[in-house]
């Protein structure tokens, strides 16, 4: 069986793990950490994450999805909570029925880790840094941060081992090494790879509600959501009847109006008083003493693929602004996408690698950009009545035209279309809407004029 090496056993990675101990090859995982089942606290980026259909696909194509999705909770709509503290609207995100999960990140991890430790044929190297790739050699270089590593009794082959590094060859490499991917960097030298990197002038920290007496505060289904202005405030439900509370703001408003204890305080109380209430002035405190915002980063690269047996994947590929809910979704479909791949071209692993970056590339730079534009319409969109307009519209005919008229949203959150397809579908729309539009104006311009002319004594021409 062929074999293949895995830098990162986050969320992509682990998920990889899954898909190749299914089809049987060596697989053999490259991981920074210490075991995250083996930890009490996983220190690292959002506790809660929404899942929606791209995800639920991948972990079904592995045996997954129902027992991960009956672990979240399941929201339906967005909840937009006014400035008051007592009014709200609810919108809907899709027909009814249609949902996101929201679904803690640590069990999701550990889950597939464990799934994919069930087959013999892979292996986990915790506490393993990836350092680079040695294009030469095609091989991974990695790095044991705790002595012995155990690397050459399994799997793919060590070319040569001492203590400071590792050379690690394998018939494929899939880098999930996460935004900061080392095996990213190590090929920023190779001519024509393109890469972008934008730091978002928002950063973002996570509070909690905790339950009450063993119910959830607020309502559980639903995505809540304080948008005002420039910064914002979301809470996703957990399963243990929490909420996981997340600011975004630009680093400068946090610099203004969130850097002292009264302050902070007086800004939550001002701007989101319901969410101040449950939180209590304590967490607020406690947390803003505690940490720091997190900066947002959005990553492009192109190509995804090189030297016909390795690909970048997840976070590595195309770390994305939070804003869609997509960058695990996006992440999760890569592997679905490659696997697919794979089986199209008969497990040649050098045409698959060529095809999939040229099929992946174009798709992950379009939800990148729609990840940015999104954040416009929670911050502020939603509570406009074009926004509200357009949503009704779009309800409307999607109501009358099932499957050539799907809402944004819904494309991206509900289907599987092809994120690049998703943008000309709606570009497509949007003429249509203007046309509709301008063709209405013209009939009511007509109309009046016919009306004036028919009565021109009384206007007098
Ligand atoms: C605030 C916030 C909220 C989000 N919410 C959502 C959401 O609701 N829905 C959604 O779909 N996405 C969401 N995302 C995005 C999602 O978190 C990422 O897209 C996802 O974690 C990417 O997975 P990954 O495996 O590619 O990278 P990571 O999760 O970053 O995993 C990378 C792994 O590689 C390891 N690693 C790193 N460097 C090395 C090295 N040199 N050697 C070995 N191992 C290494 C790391 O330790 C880690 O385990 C959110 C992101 C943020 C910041």
């Amino acid at each position: 069986m062929p074999s293949v090496a895995i830098a990162g056993a986050g969320l992509v990675g682990a998920l990889n793990a899954c898909f190749f101990a299914q089809k049987g090859w060596d697989v053999s995982v490259y991981e920074f950490r210490k075991d995250i089942r083996t930890m009490k606290h996983v220190q690292g980026r959002s506790i809660n994450l929404a899942l929606s259909q791209r995800g639920k696909s991948a972990l079904e194509a592995v045996g997954l999805r129902e027992y991960i999705v009956n672990q979240g909770v399941p929201l339906y709509a967005r909840l937009v909570h006014n400035k008051d503290g007592k009014t709200f609207s609810r919108q809907p995100y899709g027909k009814p029925g249609e949902h996101i999960v929201s679904i803690n990140r640590r069990h999701l991890n550990e889950v597939m880790i464990t799934q994919a430790e069930k087959s013999p044929n892979v292996k986990f190297f915790f506490e393993h840094k990836v350092k680079s790739v040695d294009y030469e050699k095609k091989q991974l270089v990695v790095q044991c941060t705790s002595q012995p590593s155990r690397i050459p009794t399994f799997g793919t082959r060590a070319a040569s081992q001492d203590h400071a590094e590792i050379h690690v060859e394998a018939d494929l490499i899939l880098a999930c090494d996460g935004a900061y991917s080392a095996v990213r960097r190590s090929l920023m030298t190779i001519p024509r790879f393109d890469f972008s990197q934008d730091y978002i002038e928002h950063g973002y920290v996570e509070l909690n509600i905790m339950a009450n007496n063993n119910k959830f505060a607020f309502e559980e289904n639903v995505f809540h959501l304080w948008p005002r202005g420039h910064f914002t405030l979301i809470a996703l439900a957990n399963r243990d009847k929490t909420f996981t509370v997340t600011i975004f703001a630009p680093f400068s408003e946090f610099e203004k109006h969130m850097s002292t204890t009264e302050d902070v305080l007086s800004f939550f109380e001002e701007n989101f008083p319901d969410a101040f209430r449950l939180l209590g002035k304590e967490h607020i405190t406690e947390t803003f003493n505690r940490v720091k915002p997190q900066p947002l980063v959005s990553i492009k690269c192109s190509p995804h693929s090189f030297f016909d047996n390795l690909v970048l994947m997840g976070d590595a590929a195309h770390a994305m602004v939070p804003f869609y809910g997509q960058g695990m979704n996006c992440g999760f479909e890569d592997c679905l996408v490659f696997s697919e791949t794979l089986e199209e071209h008969d497990n040649d692993i050098a045409s698959a690698v060529r095809a999939y970056s040229e099929k992946r590339v174009n798709d992950a730079h379009t939800i990148n950009d729609l990840a940015m534009y999104n954040y416009e319409e929670l911050k502020d969109l939603v509570n406009r009545n074009s926004y509200k307009l357009r949503k009704k519209f779009d309800t409307i005919m999607n109501m009358i035209f099932p499957k050539s008229w799907i809402p944004l949203y819904s494309m991206v959150t509900f289907t599987r279309i092809p994120y690049s397809e998703v943008i000309e579908r709606r570009k497509r729309q949007d003429k249509i809407l203007s046309t509709l539009l301008t063709t209405a104006s013209a009939v009511a311009f007509i109309g009046v004029f016919m009306g004036m002319f028919s009565n021109r004594a009384k206007f007098g021409f």
